[in-house]
């Protein structure tokens, strides 16, 4: 057992609090009765950007005065002028709200954990908005509860994150278009964050072929419409998490009302109309577009931000039909969506805390059969029809005639992988018979 009361992770040096109810406090530290406090991100600015601070006191009350003294202008900063707890402030004692024990004289004892966690609801703490002007009211997150303190609590101890960052992450929402490959990574994962809203934008039912790879779905959900059993896993994951399904193929005429309700649009289409619908809608709404595609082993990961180059600056136009094959005819390997579908995800949690180099302006490559990363930098083009000094599409266009005929998951589209499934099963079933013939 590690000297003391902390349990270091040898991989991370991360100091886990948890630890402390697997090593209860019958250990006898040297010296007096030592409390760990945590420190949210907010605050950190006084206590020279430590996570945690060791105090000693019998109560919550000595032992916030004791960080006090340590770090003079801590009470203030917490407390205000006044001596009760505001309200904008909750404090726990191994995760649990002081309010639900003893207020500020709840007792502690020595290796007992103090964690100081303000609310968005001081106004001290504003969340920097990236949704469009049409969006709706942002979702607001009073304080965590201590389940919500508990759930995330791998978060929260990031000093990245903290209980601010999760804040933003639970008043935050993402569009995911297609509950299919990669909409089904992004989705649990965003989910298992406590993103306070997902919706699913999928028209199509569960097949048996989509459970090679769509981990939001189960046997048992063949035949159900995806976006219900999209709604089902996440909820099942994480029942905070607030579900819209839009159970329609998106086309010009519903896209603009669908995309403005979210702050993050994430593509998870198979298909090219949809990509530069999605594309083209989000850059008349301002909204920042997490884009990944996939085929056979290799996979494509982006960031467009509004105004800052988009879909068409790097791709212009889409091939003309049938020169790139879909993975309904081509094939996709399973575990390559995770990868993809994982990566939009982090990036779309970059963006809500505002943490890291987003992967705007670059492409990032990923080639499985090479285990390969490689990216290629992209930048606005001033030619681009949509985005540049002069575009000439000024509004949403006929996608479907644009790309010549493939939009959505249609008939023709399905037909041809039957067609080509079909031709698979009869060269086989020849072949098995020749080969009985000739024996
Ligand atoms: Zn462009």
């Amino acid at each position: 057992m590690d000297h003391g009361h902390l349990h270091i992770d040898r991989t991370t040096g991360v100091v886990d609090p948890a630890s402390r109810e697997a090593f209860p406090p019958e250990n006898p530290c040297e010296g007096d009765m030592a409390i760990n406090v945590y420190i949210p991100t907010p605050f950190r600015k006084l206590t020279g950007n430590r996570q945690t601070v060791e105090a000693e006191g019998k109560d919550v009350g000595e032992v916030l005065a004791n960080v006090d003294k340590q770090f003079p202008g801590f009470k203030h900063l917490v407390f205000g002028s006044g001596t009760e707890v505001p309200a904008h402030i909750n404090i726990y004692v191994n995760k649990q709200e002081i309010s639900t024990l003893n207020g500020v004289s709840t007792a502690v004892k020595d290796g007992d954990e103090v964690a100081v966690i303000p609310s968005m609801a001081g106004g001290s703490l504003p969340v920097e908005s990236s949704a469009g002007n049409d969006a709706p009211p942002r979702k607001r997150i009073g304080a965590l509860t201590g389940e919500q303190v508990d759930r995330y609590s791998r978060h929260i101890i990031m000093p990245q994150v903290g209980p601010s960052g999760q804040r933003k992450i639970m008043e935050s929402s993402a569009l995911i278009i297609g509950a299919g490959g990669l909409g089904s990574p992004i989705a649990v994962y965003l989910a298992l964050a406590g993103i306070g809203k997902i919706g699913i934008v999928d028209f199509d039912t569960v097949d048996l072929s989509n459970l090679q790879r769509q981990i939001l779905h189960q046997t048992d959900d063949i035949g159900k419409l995806k976006a219900v059993s999209a709604k089902e896993t996440i909820n099942a994951y994480n029942p905070d998490v607030e579900v819209a399904i839009h159970g329609v193929p998106i086309t010009s005429d519903n896209s603009m009302e669908i995309i403005a309700q979210y702050d993050y649009i994430i593509n998870g289409a198979d298909n090219f109309a949809a990509r530069y619908l999605v594309n083209d809608t989000c850059h008349f709404l301002k909204k920042p577009l997490i884009d990944g595609s996939i085929l056979l082993f290799d996979g494509q990961v982006t960031v467009y931000l509004p105004g800052q180059g988009c879909y068409r600056c790097l791709y212009p136009a889409p091939p003309p039909p049938g020169m790139v094959p879909s993975c309904a005819e081509a094939g996709v390997l399973g575990a390559l969506c995770g990868t993809v579908g994982t990566i939009q995800a982090t990036e779309v949690l970059k963006l809500i805390l505002g943490v890291g180099e987003s992967l705007h302006g670059r492409l990032l490559l990923y080639d499985a059969l090479a285990m390969e990363f490689r990216q290629v930098r992209i930048r606005k083009d001033p030619h681009c029809v949509l985005c540049g000094d002069n575009p000439s599409v000024t509004e949403l266009i006929d996608y479907d005639a644009w790309c010549g005929g493939a939009f959505g998951h249609t008939n023709e589209e399905e037909q041809k992988a039957a067609d080509a499934a079909r031709e698979m099963r009869e060269k086989k079933d020849n072949e098995d018979h020749g080969a009985a013939a000739g024996a």
